[in-house]
């Protein structure tokens, strides 16, 4: 299974937590910056730095705990983020000093933190090491010197984060590497699948834009596949009916054979098919089993969520439509879109909704998950078994977007036509020259253009792109990456 690494970040009110959380997310923030008070908020992220991918999660610094609803419920995940991370980056801030409060911190993470270690922020144009010294007395170890707003120190902090974890969370795709046949030691299938088609990809759409002229329409590569075992992650808030729709899904007689709950830290993979399609499930409830009296199983952990998103085709979002869309709804919708995961939308115990209800929904949804205009979205009610046909639809429609196979001729004409339409606006003197487009990925799909002085395409330019691509191709239901590579 892929699990990515994860980081929490600890420490207490303006010791730069949220610099450093934005600074290590900071490749995907763009894409949710528009979204009203998630950005600010947001506690949980993909980083990357250099090559490696890791959950991030800003997760405070054990304040007195709320008393209140949602707040209550934060200060739990928190807690639990902690618990399950990997590595505790306690944050202290060099400027100020070492205080009774980071002192209390520090006790606190030796009793809970698996794997801790103190980096002195705000330490730019400071005798470093003479700074860092002082905070020895909190015996977490050598403290490491950073910056957070100017980046020093922040590359070295991560490996030494994850020196203990091997390549975790280091790529799985090795473009032009011939080994890519066999799966690595360690490696699941499904990796080496990834990383073998994008491989593939790149060499074919490579050979296929050194033969064909541009903008000439080529036969579409490969053989028909035989279907391919759909990896469907089902994700939501405590309570949103996560296990009722599995068992809904699955039907009675199919849950005597999946009776061991999976560790606090991983999920629970059922198969099964459905219409002569195999399909896993990733099962992030832990299945509770009806008429057993020990429902709660296991306790809803964020952590999980994440790892069972980086590790499906696509991802089913359930909301509940008894409830409001949450800030928590919103940073693992977030978090899939940053995963580049396949998602349908599914707003639950519809039943429940009245007139008034769905209204209010509607408006909830247009205002707090607008980012995922991409993805279907649809109602059901597991608990009435009513929906879930058009579930596996949409189910299927996304992972078919996800996947699809873009040729090179095909990815350049409607390039062409989409400069037609709207040319890349002139940056100083010159115009962006964009030549030919190939596919660079699938699930999510990455289309790569090629040209020069692509450097300066803005993000307007490339969201019309993208909408141009999206409707062309009719890619709904997955996120659409493009990157650019210029030669000049
Ligand atoms: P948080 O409350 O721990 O999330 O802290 P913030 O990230 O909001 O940062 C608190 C303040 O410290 C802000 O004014 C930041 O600009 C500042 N800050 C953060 N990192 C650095 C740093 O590396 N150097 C300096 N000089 N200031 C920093
Ligand atoms: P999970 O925590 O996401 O796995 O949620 P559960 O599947 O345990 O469901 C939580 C509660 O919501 C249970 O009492 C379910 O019976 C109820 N529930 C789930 N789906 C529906 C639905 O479609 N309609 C109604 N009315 N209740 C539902």
């Amino acid at each position: 299974m892929a699990r990515l690494p994860v980081l929490a970040l600890v420490g207490r009110p303006n010791v730069g937590k949220s610099t450093l959380f934005n600074r290590l997310t900071r490749s995907r923030a763009a894409l949710v910056a528009d979204v009203p008070g998630l950005t600010r908020d947001r506690q949980y992220g993909r980083g990357r730095s250099g090559e490696r991918s890791f959950i991030v999660i800003d997760s405070g610094g054990f304040e007195p705990v709320a008393k209140s609803g949602i707040a209550v419920e934060m200060a739990r995940q928190t807690r639990q983020a902690v618990l399950e991370a990997d590595t505790v980056v306690f944050v202290v801030d060099g400027r100020e000093g070492l205080t009774a409060h980071d002192m209390e911190i520090a006790r606190e993470l030796r009793r809970t933190a698996q794997r801790v270690f103190v980096a002195v922020n705000k330490t730019e144009g400071m005798p470093r090491a003479q700074v860092a010294a002082e905070f020895h007395e909190l015996g977490l170890g050598d403290p490491l010197p950073i910056s957070a707003a100017h980046g020093d120190g922040v590359r070295d902090m991560i490996e030494i984060a994850f020196e203990h974890m091997g390549d975790a969370g280091m790529p799985e795709t090795q473009p032009g590497e011939d080994e890519a046949e066999a799966a690595e030691p360690g490696e699941s299938k499904r990796a080496a699948a990834r990383r073998k088609a994008a491989a593939r990809a790149e060499s074919a759409a490579a050979q296929e834009a050194a033969r064909q002229p541009e903008g000439v329409e080529g036969a579409e590569a490969g053989a028909p596949e035989a279907p391919r075992r759909v990896r469907v992650a089902v994700v939501g808030r405590p309570n949103a009916g996560k296990s009722t729709l599995i068992n809904t899904l699955l039907g009675e007689e199919r849950l005597i054979a999946f009776d061991q709950p999976g560790t606090t830290r991983d999920s629970v993979e059922i198969e099964f098919e459905r219409g002569g399609r195999p399909y896993t499930l990733i099962d992030t409830a832990g299945l509770r089993r009806r008429g057993k009296v020990t429902d709660m199983v296991e306790k809803f952990s964020v952590v999980k969520t994440l790892q069972a998103i980086e590790d499906c085709n696509v991802c089913v979002l359930l909301l509940d439509a008894a409830e409001q869309v949450s800030e928590q709804d919103a940073t693992i919708a977030s978090y899939i879109l940053e995963a580049g995961r396949a998602l349908v939308v599914a707003v639950n115990k519809w039943d429940l909704a009245d007139a008034e209800a769905r209204q209010r929904l509607r408006g909830e949804l247009d205002r707090k998950l607008h980012f995922l205009g991409f993805a279907r979205l649809l109602h059901l009610s597991a608990l009435e078994g009513t929906g879930i046909a058009a579930l596996m639809r949409a189910i299927d429609g996304a992972y078919a977007a996800a996947t699809a196979k873009l040729s090179t001729p095909r990815l350049t004409r409607a390039m062409q036509e989409a400069v037609e339409k709207q040319a890349p606006p002139k940056r100083g003197p010159f115009r962006p020259k964009l030549r030919y487009a190939h596919q660079g990925g699938r699930n999510p799909p990455i289309i790569v253009i090629h040209g020069s002085g692509l450097d300066n395409i803005g993000d307007t330019y490339r969201r019309f792109l993208e909408g141009w691509f999206r409707d062309k191709f009719k890619l709904e239901g997955t996120p659409l990456r493009i990157e650019f590579r210029s030669s000049a």
